[in-house]
C-alpha cells in the first residue's frame, strides 16, 4: 500500500481529487463530475482514467520518463473515496509492474473470463458484492490489490474467487 494517501474534496456537483502518481512522484489533481461517477459505478467501483505528463518534472534528471505521456487509474467507490491508484505507461499495466509490488512472493492475478451482465445480480445468480469485485478483476490488479480496492480482507477475496471460479466466471493467474 502506498504511503501517499489520496485527498478528496467533495463539492455539490463535483469531486476534486489528488492521487499519487508513482511515475511522476507527484500528486496528480483531477476534477470529477459526481454524476459521471454515479453513472459509471454500476453497483461497484468507478475507474477514472487520466492520461497526463508530470506537471513538475525534474529537469536535472535525464532518466526521468515522467515527461512522456502515461496513465493514472484512480478507483473510486460510491462514497467518493479513492480505494486504489495505479500508474503505467502504455495501454495497460504489465504483469511485471504488478509483480514489483510483492517481490519474491507468488503473484496472483484474478481475471474475469466470462462477461457478466448486471442482470445477473437482479436474477440472483451472483451477489452485488461479487459483481463489484468482478469489475476490479480486470487483469490489472493482484488479488491483494483487489482486496484493497474493494475494501475487503484478502481471506474474503480468496473465498469469493473460489466461488466465482466454481461458477466459471474467473480464473486466477499465478506468477512467481
Ligand atoms: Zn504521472
Amino acid at each position: 500500500m502506498s504511503e501517499h494517501r489520496s485527498i478528496v474534496k467533495r463539492y455539490f456537483r463535483e469531486v476534486e481529487c489528488w492521487a499519487w502518481c508513482d511515475i511522476c512522484k507527484e500528486m496528480i489533481q483531477m476534477k470529477l463530475d459526481k454524476e459521471e461517477i454515479q453513472n459509471g459505478l454500476e453497483l461497484g467501483i468507478y475507474t477514472k482514467e487520466l492520461k497526463h505528463i508530470n506537471p513538475y518534472p525534474d529537469s536535472d534528471d535525464p532518466d526521468d520518463r515522467s515527461v512522456e505521456e502515461h496513465t493514472i487509474y484512480v478507483y473510486i467507490d460510491d462514497k467518493y473515496n479513492v480505494t486504489g491508484v495505479k500508474s503505467f505507461f502504455g495501454d495497460s499495466p504489465t504483469i511485471q509492474t504488478l509483480g514489483q509490488k510483492v517481490e519474491g512472493a507468488e503473484v496472483r492475478i484474478p481475471i474475469v473470463v466470462k462477461d457478466v451482465p448486471e442482470m445477473s445480480v437482479h436474477l440472483g445468480m451472483i451477489t452485488q458484492e461479487q459483481y463489484k469485485v468482478l469489475k476490479i478483476c480486470d487483469g490489472m490488479n493482484t488479488l491483494e490489490q483487489v482486496a484493497e480496492i474493494a475494501q475487503k480482507s484478502v481471506d474474503e477475496i480468496e473465498e469469493m474467487m473460489e466461488q466465482l471460479r466454481d461458477k466459471g466466471l474467473v480464473k486466477v493467474i499465478r506468477r512467481t
